[in-house]
């Protein structure tokens, strides 16, 4: 789960980290109140705004901007509030349609009084799964394009893991601040700021933190102007706190109603939407898809009881996506029957009437799967059933030529 940059930094500064402070605007009409809350609480004279969406790249496409009066930051926010903001990281890139911006953040300026004496580093934290450590990996070229820099100068970018039996270490600091180029005071505070991030890093089960750009302002202190927090689903129930700050509007609709069924679905590229009962055979079915020429649509697990209801609200939620040209039904009947599952699926079909416009190709192996074809191949309906999991790719490949 992602949160916004406003959420992570309430989660930050709830473990001492120093952040850009700023108030959230949703309603153009409140704009008064929040820059008075803002100002009463940061005394800032200029006032940066910025979207609140689940993409980065947001000063590239206009969505944080810079008010040197009250007018002109009204006049961000108006402005910001309510657009289609593209990104190179919304749908599509700076080509794609953009996403609807709901919310502002109006913060304040941390690169005042004295921006030339500002510095902007990158730091993220994230697990390295292949050496199964928690790892920071930090940059003096903070700012907007660390990618370019990975791209083209990766010896700036360093990295240092983590021991998880012992933790976040005091040397560890030291080096980072030390090759982020600090002295003095900014070493101190850098120090302090990467051992509460890493804090808030563990505590919160997150999966990654991205804080581009970490500012040292101009009285040497070190805060975050941005960051990026992704927050571990599966531990999420430890964080109610944290699970009460999901955004659905920022989620694909599908997987968000997917969740609600109570199936497990991601949705992909390609054409072939896929209806099957256990995530590894999900996965298998995939590889055979992708093995026959064809590129699935979809991950989707539909559990153990694959009745009626289950494999109806699949198949809607498999038919949202437009792309969707065939849709095959992979299940093992090992604790469901294979006939339940056949006959789930012929009164789904039924049900469905015509909504259904792509071929279905369903094969099914296991317990009574001999009925189950024959159910299939004497419904009438058009229905293809095959046996063995390479006849059922052959039918996809053959479908979508
Ligand atoms: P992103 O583009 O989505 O990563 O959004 P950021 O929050 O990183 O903001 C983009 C850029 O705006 C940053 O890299 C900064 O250079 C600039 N910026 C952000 N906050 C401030 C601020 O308070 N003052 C000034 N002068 N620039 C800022
Ligand atoms: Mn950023």
């Amino acid at each position: 789960m992602n949160l916004h940059e406003y959420q992570g930094k309430e989660l930050l500064a709830s473990y001492g980290v120093a952040i850009q402070r700023g108030v959230v605007l949703e309603d153009i009409s409140n704009f008064d109140t929040a820059l008075g809350q803002l100002k009463e609480e940061t005394g800032t004279d200029f006032v940066v705004v910025k979207a609140q969406i689940h993409a980065g790249g947001r000063g590239k496409g206009g969505g944080v901007k810079l008010g040197k009066n009250d007018a002109e930051v009204k006049e961000h926010a108006n402005n910001i509030l309510g657009m289609m903001l593209k990104t190179p990281q919304t749908p599509g890139g700076l080509e794609g349609p953009g996403k609807l911006v709901r919310k502002v953040l109006l913060t304040e300026d941390s690169y005042a009084p004295d921006f030339d004496a500002c510095k902007e580093f990158y730091i993220s934290i994230l697990m390295d799964r292949g050496r199964k450590q928690n790892v920071i990996i930090y940059s003096t070229e903070g700012g907007m394009d660390i990618e370019k820099v990975a791209e083209e100068t990766p010896h700036l970018v360093h990295k240092e893991y983590i021991d998880p039996h012992l933790g976040l270490q005091g040397f560890q600091m030291r080096k980072i601040a030390f090759n982020l180029g600090l002295s003095g005071k900014s070493f101190k505070e850098m120090c302090k700021f990467i051992s509460k991030l890493y804090a808030a890093f563990v505590g919160a089960d997150a999966s990654l933190f991205e804080i581009n750009p970490c500012l040292k302002a101009g009285d040497d202190s070190i805060i975050a102007v941005d960051c990026k927090v992704s927050l571990d689903d599966n531990a999420l129930f430890r964080h109610p706190d944290l699970a009460a700050k999901r955004d659905k509007t920022e989620e694909d609709p599908a997987e968000v109603e997917a969740g609600e069924f109570g199936l497990n679905y991601v949705k992909l590229d390609g054409n072939v939407g896929c209806m099957v009962n256990g995530a590894g055979l999900a996965m298998a079915t995939m590889d055979i898809i992708k093995l026959s020429g064809g590129d699935p649509a979809n991950f989707l697990d539909v559990g153990g009881t694959a009745d009626a209801e289950r494999v109806e609200n699949a198949f809607r939620i498999i038919l949202r996506d437009p792309a969707v040209k065939c849709i095959l039904i992979n299940i093992f009947g090992g604790i469901v029957r294979c006939d339940r599952v056949a006959q789930g699926v012929v009164d789904a079909y039924k049900n469905m009437g015509d909504q259904i416009q792509v071929p279905i190709i369903v094969r099914l192996q296991g317990t009574n799967a001999d009925i189950a074809k024959k159910l299939i191949d004497e419904s009438g309906l058009e229905v293809q059933s095959a046996i063995t999991l390479q006849e059922a790719a052959d039918a996809v490949a053959k479908v979508i030529g």
